[in-house]
């Protein structure tokens, strides 16, 4: 049977990093980066801890920054090879309002520089992951969380992209425009902008060659994965069969439970995963709700009570409205 073509991946649907402390990592992403904590659950795969989800009102597709946080992870190292640092879409005159709030914050925030046209702002995050706010050249039409904590005309609106840091920067390159569909929009130095679609924020990836960068480790404080978009479960089964094609291995479905996800080493070293933009995080709680109690999938309930007895206790953001 001929291999149906997917439309090409939509964006980026979420990046999942590792942490250590839960609480602190909780704070940061709520109280001081203004997400919202759209979905409290476990790592299916290691259920004795947590796993968060921050994003916009909703948690949708293009917004979704995730979290291991295992508090006795070593440190990982950045390098080559990985996701090296993740871009959040803010507001044109956002910068400054950022750049204080974070200072005030404690945090080391880097002077603004231009890339590709956008003034950006980098920090890293407490476990030293490294984060950006891009106030882009073009208006984010995307909602944020209009009742979050910061005033919608500073508040992030969900992805900008992200950096990939490889040594060979043309088998990545390959990947992501003969087969994911991206195309390449931009070059500065060694670092080549690619974008699908309209290109908007949230549609765009940055790859940096580095050829003599060392190899990064992944462990607290660094990317485990990022994740592309694709609308359906159909569409995802589509994409198994070509990137099996081309000769990569490919996971089968797994369901997790606000998507299903597919996953495979990029050319390069990073790990890639597919994901369906269905249900979202609405499925199993009502969107006023999310992210206000533990939430288990069916398999794990019958353990809850074991799991919330040995889970670290948390302190969860509590609705300033
Ligand atoms: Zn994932």
């Amino acid at each position: 049977m001929p291999i149906s073509m997917p439309a090409s991946i939509s964006g980026i649907h979420h990046v999942t990093a590792i942490a250590t402390d839960p609480q602190r990592t909780l704070d940061f992403y709520t109280r001081v980066l203004g997400l919202r904590l759209a979905k409290l659950t476990v790592n299916y795969d290691d259920p004795g801890t947590y796993h968060f989800y921050f994003g916009d009102e909703l948690g949708r597709p293009g917004t979704i920054l995730t979290f291991f946080p295992w508090p006795h992870a070593p440190r990982g190292r950045r390098g080559s090879d990985q996701v090296t640092a993740i871009a959040f879409s803010v507001p044109a005159r956002a910068l400054d309002f950022w750049a204080a709030r974070l200072a005030e914050h404690g945090l080391a925030v880097a002077e603004p520089v231009t890339r590709f046209g956008d003034r950006i702002i980098s920090f890293p995050d407490p476990d030293g992951l490294p984060l950006e706010l891009v106030a882009a050249s073009e208006r984010d039409a995307r909602p944020g969380w209009p009742a979050g904590p910061i005033v919608l005309e500073h508040a992030i609106r969900g992805f900008a992209g992200a950096t990939l840091t490889v040594a060979d920067d043309v088998p990545t390159a390959a990947l992501l425009t003969e087969t994911l569909g991206f195309r390449l929009t931009a070059r500065e130095g060694e670092r080549a902008r690619f974008a699908v679609g309209a290109g908007a924020p949230g549609a765009r990836v940055e790859v940096v060659r580095a050829p003599r960068a060392r190899r990064g480790v992944v462990a607290a404080g660094t990317v485990h994965h990022i994740a592309w978009r694709t609308p359906d479960s159909e569409q995802q089964l589509a994409w198994r069969d070509i990137l099996r094609a081309r000769g990569l291995d490919v996971t089968p479905v797994r369901d997790r439970r606000y998507f299903h996800s597919i996953y495979f080493y990029e050319p390069g070293g990073i790990l890639f995963e597919i994901a369906t933009d269905p249900p979202g995080f609405a499925t199993d709680e009502p969107p006023e709700a999310l992210g206000t109690h533990l939430m288990l999938p069916p398999w794990l309930e019958p353990r809850r009570a074991a799991l919330e007895g040995t889970l670290p206790p948390l302190v969860l953001p509590t609705s300033p409205f």
